[in-house]
């Protein structure tokens, strides 16, 4: 018999506020001692009241927003009651009756062509703290660094089929997000984390079969793999009756590649929602929603289309440039400065990508001003600067955002000279120099040009306009 999948997402992202949801500590604590991130509200202290952090609620509305979901005007907080000794307060305080965000989509294309997955719904929540083993000591501490750093949660409908559709979801959602400049969304900080809700099914039948959920999956490589094993398991136990399918959550050992079992899963009633009395609900009026709504960036595949039809890229150079809303706005800056968008694209993907290759930095991480950059395209393309000098200014800039190019090319002798005197001098010094270059040269060596002009831009430091040097070469070659 053939099978059919059918998996649900519930995908965790780490909002990218200063601070953590209910108070004011800072919500970033990564390598900062344990516990120095606290206060008694975030430690679940008795007597502390939460306040709400209005930042986290503008990020829930963008990412619903741009999730096509439909934003509930009045949102609440609820308390989810389980013990656990990462949860200080033996609750997590979530939203259950009215999340920020319901009801949306999100497009995804694979080799099976292209598909609409359904949104549950987005709420917001506060993350749990971190349990560290120590296995010298044989004990368990805990840091509440990560106690209420804001979270939303992105519940999908069961509606991917299978791992190639499980990962184009994710990237999308990635994609998305970072272009909302919501969240970081990195499996391997921990900014994104995904829960797996897997069934089979005969094809075809319109029931559902028993769901498992694998919990905290945080690679895609190791999303996909447990995929597999999870459908094979559950076909084998069908078929061959290898074990009798439960509903319950496992746990994914990406090394012995198996998935264990850990607990049946609770059902909500376990959790014992009710609204947090502690937390007003939150009315988003009009003028909240439509500033929100003003925020949303163009859309990647919006921005792809103008970089090709307007500005005339090539469809490789505007698929490098929006892989990063931070690379698109680097680039259309540099672009309104120096009026020519290949040479900005250029300068984008064959210099500042590379330094950031070298720098081992990622597209997101780009904190180059793009005025700056076109500043510094716009000396090159006037014959100010040469490319070599200016790809020394392009590395200056990129570690210190307070340089002006043409007033670091001023102080480093980097500006093109036009005392055409100076360049003769320097010719006839390197010809009279090089009598066999320049044989070649008169008996048809193309390449031994090349030579002496090489040699006469070392001399000039790269300060000529290599147009001006090539004739003068030529000139008094054959003058000689
Ligand atoms: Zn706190
Ligand atoms: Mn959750």
């Amino acid at each position: 018999m053939k099978y059919e999948t059918v998996i649900g997402l519930e995908v965790h992202v780490e909002l990218a506020t200063k601070s953590k949801i209910f108070c004011s500590c800072s919500a970033h604590s990564f390598g900062a001692e344990p516990n120095s991130h606290v206060c008694p509200a975030c430690c679940g202290m008795p007597g502390m009241l939460p306040v709400v952090n209005k930042r986290v609620v503008d990020y829930g509305m963008k990412a619903g927003m741009m999730l096509n979901c439909h934003i509930n005007r009045t949102t609440t907080f609820d308390k989810k009651s389980y013990y656990y000794p990462d949860l200080p307060a033996a609750y997590q305080t979530t939203q259950w009756f009215a999340p920020v965000a319901v009801n949306g989509t999100v497009e995804i294309e694979t080799s099976g062509g292209k598909k609409s997955v359904r949104i549950k719904q987005i709420h917001m929540e506060e993350d749990a703290g971190k349990l560290v083993h120590d296995i010298r000591e044989d004990t368990t501490h805990v840091d509440f660094n990560r106690t209420s750093v804001p979270l939303i949660e992105i519940v999908s409908q069961p509606d991917l089929s299978g791992a190639e559709e499980v990962e184009a979801y994710l990237e999308r959602l990635k994609t998305l997000l970072r272009y909302a400049k919501v969240a970081e969304c990195e499996m391997a900080h921990g900014t994104m984390r995904c829960d797996v809700n897997l069934s089979v099914r005969p094809e075809g039948s319109n029931v559902l079969g028993v769901r498992t959920e694998m919990k905290n999956m945080n690679s895609i490589e190791a999303i996909k793999r447990a995929i597999e094993y999870e459908v094979s398991r559950h076909i084998d136990a069908i078929e061959n009756g290898t074990e009798v399918l439960v509903q319950e959550t496992r746990r994914w050992d990406d090394i012995k590649g198996k998935s264990y079992a850990m607990r049946t899963k609770e059902t909500a009633g376990d959790y014992r929602y009710f609204p947090d009395p502690n937390v007003m609900p939150i009315v988003i009026d009009d003028e909240w929603f439509d500033s929100i709504k003003a925020t949303l960036p163009e859309l990647p595949e919006v921005k792809k289309a103008r970089y090709t039809g307007e500005y005339g890229l090539s469809d490789y150079d505007a698929d490098q440039l929006t892989k990063s809303i931070a690379v698109c706005e680097c680039f259309e800056d540099a672009y309104s400065v120096c009026g020519n968008a290949k040479d900005a694209a250029n300068w984008m993907i064959s210099e500042v990508m590379s330094l950031l290759n070298v720098k081992k930095m990622t597209y997101d991480m780009l904190d180059l001003n793009g005025i700056t950059l076109g500043e510094l395209i716009v000396l090159v393309s006037g014959g100010k600067v040469g490319r070599a000098n200016a790809k020394k200014i392009l590395a200056a800039i990129f570690d210190d955002p307070s340089i002006v190019p043409e007033e670091y090319a001023k102080a480093n002798g980097f500006i093109v000279s036009n005392d055409t005197g100076l360049i003769a001098t320097v010719v006839k010094e390197t010809v009279a120099a090089d009598p066999k270059s320049v044989a070649d040269f008169k008996g048809g060596k193309e390449k031994a040009l090349m030579a002496l002009f090489g040699k006469c831009m070392k001399q000039l430091k790269g300060n000529c306009d290599p147009q001006v040097l090539r004739k003068i070469l030529i000139d008094h070659i054959n003058g000689l």
